[in-house]
């Protein structure tokens, strides 16, 4: 023996969110802790340790490993083993090996407060260096070109590393051992600013000032960020923000605001602790929070509604830029109305050009497109209702492992892609409405990236049951053996189930704008029995037919029209749903109706909530996708109020719910002068009680325990809470959606759930 003590040895793998968060430098720092030698690697999305010493230190290293683990890293295995001793002098960091599996790639990470704090620190090298970052912070997905996350297959490789940052890179002991995106100032990416003729204006921390400067006196900065551009201008000038809606042609959807501090974002809205967590949560989405009445805010920032989405500073340049400009900035989407969000210089420029005055450019290339993502909190719970940035691409667990890798190409609007390979589901980001060439392009340099990225290259594609969705023709041209179709609402529902691990039949309400029915109408308002592999549709609204097909959705006093339809009696109380539409319009909408011509048939939760902003004179013409809707939840505020008939009949074994009645006894009662407040409370309460009522009926009728809540009405709060509080106090178990949001961006996931479940049945 020439040691001084009895070696033993352990090999451990370790599985999770486990590459780009600092691990292996952690692992470094804790095997020295414990007097340990051996090595870490990254094998694929594993990272493998082999460490030895005694056998009591063998153990603290195991116990440590877990409960210490980075901040933002997530094991989610960790297996260790007994291996042989092999004299190993020192502990050492191996270059990363490649082979096959399943290799998650890390989400992009706000600012820490370490970095920040070095950020504004005069003494510090790296203050007000626009590109900090240590192991626990940073971009990651934007950034990364291919696995393993080393410097080299980043975007990070086009910057040496000076001296000084190399050191502190292969030093163990420092906070920025192996942090692949370190920099600083002397080799770090740099910023500058140019006129929208491309022109250089000033470059580096003058560069800054400039754009906040600018952004002061009412001008819109094209300020390119981490995972695309954002618009910016001062959100508390009100004829900033509608120089800025003008230009971007986007007449009244909200607008996200972003400040520096939670002191700054509670002079805006109240904040929960759930919300505050959520705001400073390594994600830093966007949160919508109750807007105050008081605020500096400018009207135009959030129209009608009594919330306002606001996050915090999520990158080192925004810090700098709201230090200087010490007001709240409304952060838009970089894009054309209907276009995907521009990422690189020259496409903003270009794109740009007609929206914003100035443009603050960096040289650090962004790889991977990605939005910002959006959560509200119900109930005390986070609820999704965009999952990008900070979210994707972390895969989601199935609950049944796909026997074949597949390709789920998700809904038309709002559309997310999953790819799945065993029980891994990668649900892209953010996608959007496939609506033009530019999207459909977005989205086959997302679907490339995803298939290199995680290295799947699908068998089965599953697509919804519509015929004439630009999906369904992307699954035709997929190179797969075999398509799947699944229909919408199942999907929603699907989601919902699998994301619980919920494998069983549950009741599902799929609450949504529109969804193709298998008997060809249009469906959003379906109370299911499903479970993975099929469902039957066992309550709905009644068909109402909509006049203009697709323009309905966007003109409620059309979806009012087609409900008067059903019983002209109740024409006195529909009156103020047609106020302000022309004579010719209303009899080309009723001619529709009568000879069923582009007049499809619907059974549609969102256009429910359309009919009843009409008829309420609240809104009879939208500008965006669910604004009567959201206008609604705001008018009810926090009003109490009683349920209004809504009788449900059954039809043909299927319950049937009739709104006429309801939204007849809302117009007469908003004619005689009831507030519209307490009538949007009274229209929410309707709803909830009569869908929590159907769903115990169908729940008791099938002997099922457990209810899924999925679809796009689901991001209504009030409606959420109403339902799921009538339910639970009826002892049913709410599954409700929490890794993936309500909405059609879900879809995708429950595609993928379907179609896994169907080829295990198959076997
Ligand atoms: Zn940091
Ligand atoms: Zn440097
Ligand atoms: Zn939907």
């Amino acid at each position: 023996m020439t040691t001084s003590r009895v070696l033993a040895a352990r090999f451990l793998r370790v599985t999770g969110v486990v590459q780009g968060v600092g691990f292996r430098p952690f692992v470094h720092r804790l095997a020295i802790r414990h007097d340990l030698a051996g090595w870490v690697r990254n094998v694929a999305g594993t990272v493998e340790v082999h460490v030895e010493g005694d056998n009591e230190s063998l153990e603290a290293f195991e116990a440590d490993l877990a409960s210490e683990a980075p901040p933002i890293s997530n094991i989610a295995t960790l297996v260790a083993e007994v291996a042989t001793a092999e004299g190993a002098e020192g502990f050492r960091i191996l270059a990363s090996a490649d082979a096959d599996g399943n290799r998650p790639v890390p989400p992009d990470v706000a600012i820490c407060s370490k970095c920040e704090e070095e950020l504004l620190n005069p003494r510090d090298r790296r203050f007000r260096h626009p590109f900090i970052t240590c192991t626990d912070c940073g971009p990651r997905y934007t950034v990364i070109r291919s696995l393993p996350y080393d410097r080299e297959r980043t975007s990070m490789a086009a910057f040496d590393m000076c001296p000084t940052c190399l050191a502190e890179y292969e030093t163990p002991a420092d906070r920025r051992h192996h942090a692949e995106t370190v920099a600083c100032l002397s080799c770090g990416p740099r910023v500058w600013l140019a006129l929208d003729d491309r022109r250089l204006m000033s470059e580096g921390d003058v560069a800054i000032h400039d754009a906040a400067a600018l952004l002061c006196i009412g001008r819109i900065v094209a300020l390119r960020g981490v995972g695309g551009f954002h618009l910016a201008c001062d959100a508390t000038d009100e004829s900033a923000v509608r120089e800025l809606r003008h230009r971007k042609k986007r007449e009244a959807k909200p607008f996200a605001v972003m400040v520096r501090t939670m002191d700054q974002a509670r002079e805006l809205a109240t904040i929960s602790p759930a919300e505050a967590a959520l705001l400073r949560g390594p994600e830093h989405p966007v949160v919508l929070l109750a807007r105050r009445d008081v605020t500096r805010l400018a009207a135009s920032v959030s129209p009608g509604l009594d919330h306002v989405g606001v996050m915090l500073a999520y990158t080192p340049l925004h810090h700098l830029l709201l230090d200087i400009v010490r007001c709240p900035l409304v952060m838009t989407s970089g894009n054309r109305s209907d276009e995907p969000i521009a990422i690189g210089n020259d496409e903003a420029l270009d794109k740009l050009r007609d929206i914003a005055d100035v443009f603050l450019l960096h040289d650090r290339e962004i790889i991977s497109r990605v939005d910002d993502s959006v959560v509200r909190v119900v109930d005390d719970a986070p609820v999704l209702m965009r999952r990008a940035r900070g979210y994707a691409p972390l895969a989601i667990p199935l609950p049944v492992n796909a026997s074949r890798p597949l390709i789920a190409v998700g809904p038309h609007l709002k559309n997310t892609f999953t790819l799945v390979r065993d029980s891994s589901a990668f649900v892209s980001p953010h996608i959007g409405d496939l609506d033009g060439l530019e999207s459909l392009a977005y989205y086959n340099t997302v679907l490339a990236r995803f298939q290199q990225l995680f290295r799947i290259t699908p068998e089965v594609a599953v697509r919804d049951l519509h015929p004439g969705y630009l999906t369904t023709r992307v699954a035709a041209s997929l190179n797969v053996q075999r398509i799947i179709a699944v229909q919408h609402h199942h999907a929603h529902i699907a989601a919902v189930a699998a994301e619980h691990g919920v494998t069983q039949q549950v009741v599902g309400l799929a609450f949504d704008g529109t969804g193709f029915g298998d008997d060809g109408n249009v469906w959003g308002a379906e109370t299911l029995v499903a479970d993975l592999c099929g469902y039957h549709r066992m309550a709905q609204l009644r068909y109402v037919p909509l006049p203009g097909g697709d323009l309905a959705a966007r003109e409620p006093w059309r979806v009012a029209r087609g409900f008067l339809s059903l019983e002209r009696g109740a024409a006195p109380a529909f009156a103020l749903a047609f106020e302000g539409i022309g004579d010719e319009e209303r009899s080309v909408a009723d001619r529709q109706i009568e000879r069923r011509l582009n007049a499809p048939l619907a059974s549609s939760m969102g256009r429910l909530f359309d009919a009843a902003a009409a008829v309420l004179g609240v809104r009879r013409v939208s500008s965006y996708e669910g604004q009567a809707a959201s206008e609604l939840e705001s008018l009810a505020g926090a009003s109490r109020g009683q349920a209004l008939p809504f009788p449900v009949i059954e039809q043909g074994g299927r319950l049937v719910l009739d709104p006429v009645p309801l939204l007849a006894a809302l117009g007469e009662a908003r004619q005689r002068g009831v507030d519209v407040g307490l009538l949007a409370a009274r229209f929410h309460e309707s709803v909830a009680h009569a869908c929590a009522n159907v769903a115990r009926s169908v729940a008791g009728a099938a002997g099922l325990g457990v209810v899924a809540l999925g679809g796009g009405s689901f991001q209504n709060a009030r409606l959420l809470s109403g339902i799921r509080g009538r339910l639970e106090g009826f002892g049913l178990r709410v599954l409700v959606p929490r890794r993936l949001g309500p909405n059609d961006g879900a879809i995708s996931y429950g595609q993928a759930a379907v179609a896994a479940a169907i080829l295990s049945r198959e076997g």
